[in-house]
């Protein structure tokens, strides 16, 4: 059996759906477990309504879901769904009114409104593959996709999810694709709960943990992972194998191909990863591994973050002093700004933020201890790799590389899979393209395509 998990675009519509069959169908003999998100952006929609009908614009919240209403009709014409989808939309319908009525949105009620973009779309999609020759069965996610109470948040509970998964799906898929939604689950007493934002990969993986899965599949709509960010250097090539380590890294500097904890449960159970592309589904894609194979190229990928604003604490006062670092961070955290790449020396510390939202009162109660300067428009650069901790040379080889620009701060996290570096925002595509020739012009081609 193999897990695949198609997200929002893969399946936003009659034709595109029609894509995700044809995929199917080619590893049929894999015994496939399919895994969608709601069509397209319905769970943003979803939410919106709910929000428009507590804030009390009660015909606003339903023309949009008049709309949903008619996009889902138009996208399964002729698919034999429509009571289906009519009973759905009924059910929805009578919700909305209750929440503008209440003009408050409980927890409970909002996973209830989000709900509705998977239970619709794995029906759709059941019945396409149906309709195009696949035998398929619908399994409603929230009958083995057991959690907390935590609604919009719920965690799995891992052992009576896997226990009710074990019982029913491998049975199914024996004969059967079987197609259930992402994302939805419910509490052993039967309240529909939702696994957070993004989370049919979590469900996917959770699905490939309680089967036994031989591989997850996450199908997206890039062609896996890449040597550089795509949006400041294009034409990096793919990434064929990463450890789970790498992976969590490039997902946390903004490579959104997935989010690291989602694939947990799979890595736990030691089931490979795959992220592959549903518009070249003839592409390998990246695979993901708790240990990925050695290479002769000592980086896998290099990544980057936009928008950072450099922060520069100083405080001679404090040489010798205790509690320094405690103060600032104390500070940041009353301001629930996060930080991300920190260098200190006795009486400075150097660090970058992403949000600026509060840094006019975090620099005026630093300024009470310590001389503060902020710069934005600066980036970092990430080099990620389980080759760095173990090569010597790939910090001597990228300051080599970048001798022409002003790296304004560096840190090697202590994971000692990257070495990360701050440059003007100015100065990052060079910076990049001048890395990628250093370690990328000769790629090992047993690691990179
Ligand atoms: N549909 C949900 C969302 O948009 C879950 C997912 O797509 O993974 O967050």
């Amino acid at each position: 059996m193999i897990v695949m998990k198609f997200g929002g675009t893969s399946v936003e519509s009659a034709q595109a759906i029609e894509r995700v069959a044809g995929i199917v169908k080619d590893r049929i003999a894999c015994r496939p477990v399919v895994v969608v998100s709601a069509m397209g952006k319905t769970t943003n929609k979803l939410l919106a309504i709910a929000a428009a009908a507590v804030a009390g614009h009660r015909d606003t919240a339903l023309a949009q879901l008049e709309d949903l209403r008619q996009f889902h009709h138009l996208e399964t014409a002729g698919l034999g769904v429509d009571a289906q989808i009519e009973a759905h939309f009924q059910e929805l319908t009578e919700l909305v009114k209750g929440l503008a009525v209440m003009g408050e949105m409980t927890p409970r009620a909002t996973d209830a409104v989000s709900a509705f973009g998977e239970r619709l779309s794995s029906i759709i999609v059941n019945a396409k593959f149906r309709q195009l020759g696949i035998e398929s069965v619908h399994v409603d996610a929230r009958s083995v996709m057991i959690t907390d109470h935590r609604h919009a948040q719920a965690a799995p509970l891992f052992a009576e999810s896997y226990g009710r998964l074990a019982a029913t799906i491998p049975a199914l898929a024996a004969t059967n694709v079987v197609v259930m939604g992402g994302f939805i689950g419910s509490t052993e007493d039967g309240v529909t709960t939702t696994l957070g934002r993004g989370g049919s990969d979590f469900t996917a993986s959770i699905v490939g943990a309680g089967i036994g899965a031989d591989e997850i599949q996450i199908w997206t709509d890039v062609d896996g992972m890449l040597t550089a960010d795509p949006t400041v250097l294009p034409g990096g090539y793919r990434v064929k194998h990463c450890s789970f380590a790498e992976a969590a890294e490039l997902a946390y500097f903004g490579a959104k191909v997935l989010h690291p904890a989602t694939v947990l449960p799979a890595i736990e159970k030691n089931i490979p990863v795959r992220i592959l592309n549903s518009r070249r589904p003839q592409v390998e894609g990246t695979l993901i591994t708790a240990e990925a194979p050695k290479s002769s190229t000592p980086i896998r990928s290099i990544a980057c973050k936009k928008n950072i604003t450099l922060v520069n604490i100083v405080s001679t006062r404090m040489l010798m002093a205790h509690g320094f670092l405690r103060r600032i961070f104390e500070i940041f955290d009353r301001y629930e700004t996060s930080v991300d790449m920190l260098a200190t020396s006795e009486v400075s510390v150097s660090l970058t933020i992403d949000n600026t939202g509060n840094l006019a009162d975090i620099r005026r109660e630093i300024e009470e201890f310590a001389d503060f300067a902020a710069e934005g428009d600066q980036a970092i650069v990430c080099m990620v790799g389980d080759n760095i901790r173990t090569v010597p040379g790939v910090a001597a080889r990228a300051f080599i590389a970048l001798k022409d620009i002003r790296v304004r701060m560096i840190s090697e996290g202590a994971s000692q899979l990257n070495i990360s570096l701050v440059v003007a925002a100015s100065d990052l595509g060079r910076a990049v393209e001048s890395l990628h020739r250093e370690f990328f012009s000769n790629p090992d081609p047993a690691a990179f395509e």
